[in-house]
């Protein structure tokens, strides 16, 4: 894999300041009211430095998924406060959220959400025609993100044609398109073995180190977990360990 970096127009991504890229301070979240109320954050607080690759841990139904959907502005919380790069995400108007999820965010999910229409290098460019970018800029940057994912000689394939790691490089070159400041990874290794696993959070964690990003990735894989800078634990809404 190259080792190039790809920050937007193909200079060198700058040098990330001093702090933190996501500041969550005693976020609650419920789901549903009275008898049936499931309290899946009961007052979670964490950071999550610039430049580092934090992984969330905790079994299934632990509050894993609420936790990144909160931070990435696709769910609103109950109580508590969330501030990416310095921004309070409760402050910010519907479109301001959106152009920041679009711009800011890059999303990884465990089933990859590629469109299955469109080529490896469709797909990749779909975030930047959101943003008007021109189509030879565009071209251009979907060239060099697949040559990052090792992917350059499957441009033309359909996520049909491609293996399970394969199409989840193709996500992770999307989720860069942007050159967002943060990845949100949920699960990205949940439907794959643990060799191809391995060696998607391997990409995860050299995309961190070259581009400069941040990344907050749940997993319960313990195999993927020595990968991380940093790993914290939920269990029943609740953050038990951060080590
Ligand atoms: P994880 O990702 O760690 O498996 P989740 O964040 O998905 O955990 O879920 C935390 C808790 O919230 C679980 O008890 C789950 O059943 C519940 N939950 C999640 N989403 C919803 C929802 N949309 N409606 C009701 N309950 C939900
Ligand atoms: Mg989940």
């Amino acid at each position: 894999m190259s080792e190039q970096s790809i920050g937007q127009g193909g200079t060198a991504v700058a040098q990330a300041p001093a702090g933190d890229m996501v500041v969550v301070e005693d976020l609650r979240r419920t789901y549903g009211s009275g008898e049936t109320a499931v309290h899946a954050l009961r007052g979670v607080s964490f950071t999550v430095p610039r430049g580092e690759l934090v992984a969330l841990k905790g079994r299934s139904g632990s509050g894993k998924t609420t936790v990144l959907n909160l931070v990435g502005g696709l769910d609103s919380p109950d109580g508590g406060r969330i501030t990416l790069d310095g921004t309070d995400l409760a402050g910010l108007a519907d479109d301001d959220l959106l152009a920041l999820r679009r711009d800011r965010i890059g999303f990884v999910f465990q089933s990859f959400g590629l469109i299955p229409i469109l080529t490896a290098a469709e797909n990749v460019g779909v975030p930047m025609r959101l943003r008007k970018v021109p189509a030879r800029a565009r071209d251009e940057r979907v060239d060099l993100l697949l040559s990052l994912v090792g992917l350059s000689d499957h441009a033309n394939q359909r996520p049909g044609e491609l293996s399970g790691g394969q199409q989840q490089r193709v996500a992770i070159a999307r989720a860069l398109a942007n050159s967002p400041v943060l990845i949100i990874a949920d699960e990205p290794t949940g439907q794959l073995d643990a060799d191809t696993g391995l060696a998607v959070m391997d990409l995860l964690r050299a995309v961190v180190r070259s581009e400069g990003v941040t990344a907050l990735v749940a997993t319960h894989d313990t195999q993927l977990l020595a990968l991380a800078d940093r790993v914290l634990e939920l269990r029943d809404g609740r953050i038990v360990t951060d080590e």
